[in-house]
């Protein structure tokens, strides 16, 4: 890892940073940080391993997990789970498929599925419920929300407003607008270093458990699932590059952060703020390119 690191500090080509909102057009681009936590538990680190970031559509897997949880396969009667081919904030494709969105990690689809995690809550308990599944299965209470960031989000998010009143003239979601937005810019908004996202990610990586706390996070088969769509959907219209390239399940976020998982070896956490033009983190998705091809930790082998 530090190796990796070494490497990427050299690297000229960083991407640009996000610039939607002022909390990340201020991020030092030239970050980088990488965790890799083995089956045994074992951390491996390089760079900025414990400088906190903004985790983003990285919270999108772990809604997706709690929202599995709850409603089981009811959730994919108001979400797809086919790659889309498009931006994440993209609006055509929300009319043409008259409401339902595409998968859970584009923007349309994690607003769909925080919806569902809200119904039968006030928007401050779903959040909190949120939160404390994700310092739960990263085994860290001190992990925390971003509040400037959340405020920036909220004050800025036109287009997710846009795609969410979409949604609700179709009666895919259930509750008012403004509270699933509302915990929707949160849960974006929690901040995480790469050490506390790999630890977060591990349930994905043993088959739904956490191998050191032995506690089951959810059913093999459910883990299974999620993996499959972070592999399709979870880099956008960048997904298939990312399975060519790394060929790892994996979820992005414009924060630059990126959670990879090695099935039965390894999760990992990986951030470079710099980001490419679909939005991913661009030394992110090199770095674990070199590391899958070192460790030859492809699910598709070699
Ligand atoms: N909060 C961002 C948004 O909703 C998340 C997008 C992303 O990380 N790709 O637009």
């Amino acid at each position: 890892m530090k190796e990796i690191a070494a490497e990427m500090a050299q690297r000229p080509d960083r991407g640009e940073v996000a610039t939607y909102i002022p909390e990340l057009a201020r991020v030092d681009a030239k970050s980088f940080g990488l965790v890799v936590i083995g089956a045994e538990g074992h951390v491996a680190a390089g760079g900025d391993s414990e400088t906190l970031f903004s985790i983003q559509s990285i919270s999108k897997v772990f809604t997706l997990t709690l929202a599995l949880g709850r409603a089981g396969n009811r959730l994919w009667r108001r979400v797809g789970r086919e790659p889309s081919g498009s931006p994440f904030n993209s609006i055509v494709q929300l009319e043409r498929e008259r409401g339902i969105p595409r998968n859970p990690f584009i923007n349309a689809g994690a607003i769909a599925v925080t919806d569902l995690i809200l119904s039968g809550h006030r928007p401050r308990e779903a959040l909190g419920d949120i939160l404390r599944f994700m310092q739960f299965v990263a085994d860290d209470p001190s992990i925390m929300i971003d509040e400037a960031v959340a405020a920036s989000e909220q004050r800025t998010g036109f287009r997710n407003i846009a795609l969410a009143n979409y949604m609700k003239s179709f009666d895919v979601l259930e509750n008012p607008v403004d509270f699933t937005l509302g915990v929707y810019f949160h849960h974006c908004a929690i901040a995480m270093s790469c050490r506390q996202l790999a630890m977060a990610g591990r349930f994905l990586a043993h088959l739904g458990r956490n191998p050191s706390t032995g506690l089951s996070v959810v059913q093999p088969e459910s883990a299974r699932r999620i993996n499959a769509i972070m592999l399709m959907c979870g880099h956008y219209d960048g997904s298939g590059e990312f399975a060519y390239r790394v060929g790892l399940p994996g979820k992005s976020g414009v924060g630059g952060g990126v959670l990879a998982i090695a099935p039965g070896k390894a999760s990992i956490a990986v951030w470079s703020p710099g980001l490419d033009a679909n939005g991913n983190s661009h030394l992110g998705r090199v770095a674990l390119e070199l590391l899958t091809k070192r460790m030859g930790w492809s699910i598709f082998g070699a």
